[in-house]
C-alpha cells in the first residue's frame, strides 16, 4: 500500500520555528510590534495602498467586516450558499436576515446574475468567497454594489494571491477578510487579516479588536481611558505574526507550487471521460490554487475507490442551508441543487509533488 496521501498539510518552514522560538525568548509575546510589521508586509504584498488589521481568525476578520459595514438587526445580506459556515456565521450574530444566493455551476462561486435579482433597497451589503482560489465575477458585483451604494466584502480565505484582471483581489472590495488557519495558504496555526481602505474604518478596526480601546493613543500616554464603543478580543499575537512573516518570505513559492500542482491536474484530467475540474480556463483572472475540486458521478463510489489507494478525498464545504442555525433548506437555488451529490475535493498542498497529482489522477482516469 502506498503512503497515505491526505488532503491537506500544514505549511511551517523551519524558519517560522525559528521565529516562533525567537519569539517566545522576547519580551512581546501577545499583540506587539511583531503584528504592526506583518499588518504593514502583508497589506503591502496583497493590498498595496490599502490597510491590513491582523486578528485572532479569519472569522474575526469577516466578523468585524460586518460590524463594520454597519450589518445590524434584520438588514438583508446576499451572500454565497457555497461557503465555510465561517463567512455566514457572523451575519447570525448580528442578527441579519440572510438571503443566499446561488453558485455558477462552472466556478462553485456567487452568480452575479441572482445577486442582481435578489437585491433591493434593505440589501445592506453584498458578500462573495473566491471558491477554491479562483476570483469571483468582481466587475459584476462590484457593479450591482456600486449601483445600490452598498459595501463588497470579500471572504479571501482561499485566495491569497489571486488577481482579477491584473490586480490584487483585496483592492476591488470594501472589506477583504483573510485566514491564518492551519491549512491555508499562510499558517499562524490560527489568525487573520481584514484588509480594508478607509482610513477612519481601519482605526476604528483597530479599536474594536481590543475591547474598543485606542490602544496606540494609551502606550503614547494620550488617552483619556474612556472606552465609547463597544469592542471584543480580535487581536492577533506576536507568535503568530512571526510565523506570519515567515511565511510571507516563501508566500511566492508556496503559490506557484501550489498553482502548478492545480494545472497538473487539470493537464492529467482533461481528457478522462466524466471528471471536470471546477473554475479552470480563466483567462482573466489568477487562481490561487488552495483546492482542486472536480464534478463526477457516484462521488461516494469515487471516495471509496481513492480510499482503497490511500488518498484523502472530500467535499470540505457544504451549501450552508443544510444546517438547521441557517433557517432551514432554500428552494430558489437550481444550480446548487443540480451540483451538490457531484463535486469532490481532490489533495493539493505543499508537503506532496507532482508525482502524487499523478498518483490521484491515474484512479481516476481508471475508473471506479
Ligand atoms: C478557513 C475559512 C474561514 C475561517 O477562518 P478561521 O481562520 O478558521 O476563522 C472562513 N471562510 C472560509 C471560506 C474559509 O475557508
Amino acid at each position: 500500500m502506498e503512503d497515505r496521501l491526505p488532503l491537506f498539510s500544514p505549511h511551517v518552514t523551519e524558519a517560522a520555528i525559528t521565529a516562533v522560538t525567537d519569539t517566545l525568548r522576547s519580551r512581546w509575546i501577545g499583540e506587539g510590534p511583531k503584528v504592526a510589521v506583518f499588518e504593514e508586509k502583508f497589506g503591502g504584498r496583497f493590498a498595496p495602498g490599502y490597510s491590513a488589521v491582523g486578528v485572532g481568525a479569519g472569522t474575526d476578520a469577516v466578523h468585524l467586516a460586518y460590524l463594520l459595514a454597519g450589518i445590524d438587526e434584520g438588514d438583508e445580506v446576499i451572500t454565497t450558499i457555497f461557503t465555510c459556515t465561517a463567512t455566514n456565521t457572523p451575519l447570525l450574530y448580528q442578527r441579519a436576515k440572510i438571503v443566499f444566493a446561488d453558485v455558477q455551476e462552472d466556478t462553485l462561486n456567487i452568480d452575479p446574475d441572482h445577486v442582481r435579482r435578489l437585491v433591493n433597497e434593505r440589501t445592506k451589503a453584498i458578500v462573495c468567497m473566491p471558491y477554491g482560489g479562483l476570483p469571483c465575477d468582481m466587475q459584476e458585483l462590484q457593479e450591482i454594489a456600486s449601483e445600490n451604494g452598498i459595501p463588497l466584502i470579500t471572504d479571501a480565505a482561499h485566495a491569497f494571491g489571486a488577481t482579477y484582471k491584473g490586480q490584487d483581489l483585496a483592492l476591488l472590495s470594501d472589506f477583504t477578510a483573510y485566514s491564518f488557519m492551519a491549512i491555508k495558504h499562510i499558517t499562524t496555526a490560527d489568525g487573520g487579516m481584514l484588509v480594508l481602505r478607509e482610513r477612519e474604518l481601519t482605526d476604528k478596526a483597530r479599536r474594536m479588536r481590543w475591547f474598543g480601546i485606542d490602544r496606540s493613543a494609551k502606550l503614547e500616554g494620550g488617552w483619556d481611558n474612556n472606552i465609547r464603543e463597544v469592542g471584543y478580543k480580535y487581536q492577533m499575537t506576536d507568535i503568530a505574526a512571526a510565523m506570519g512573516l515567515a511565511a510571507l518570505e516563501d508566500f511566492d513559492q508556496t503559490l506557484r507550487l501550489r498553482q502548478g500542482f492545480l494545472h497538473a491536474y487539470e493537464e492529467r484530467l482533461r481528457d478522462v471521460a466524466g471528471v471536470d475540474v471546477v473554475g479552470s480556463g480563466y483567462t482573466d483572472r489568477e487562481h490561487a490554487a488552495w483546492l482542486c475540486t472536480v464534478y463526477v458521478d457516484d462521488r461516494a463510489g469515487l471516495e471509496r475507490k481513492l480510499k482503497e489507494h490511500n488518498i484523502d478525498s472530500n467535499q470540505v464545504h457544504y451549501r450552508n442551508d443544510r444546517h438547521d442555525v441557517f433557517g432551514g433548506r432554500r428552494p430558489d437555488l437550481p444550480t446548487m441543487d443540480r451540483v451538490e451529490e457531484r463535486y469532490l475535493v481532490l489533495p493539493l498542498h505543499t508537503q506532496m509533488g507532482i508525482g502524487d497529482v499523478e498518483r490521484v489522477c491515474d484512479v481516476l482516469a481508471s475508473g471506479w
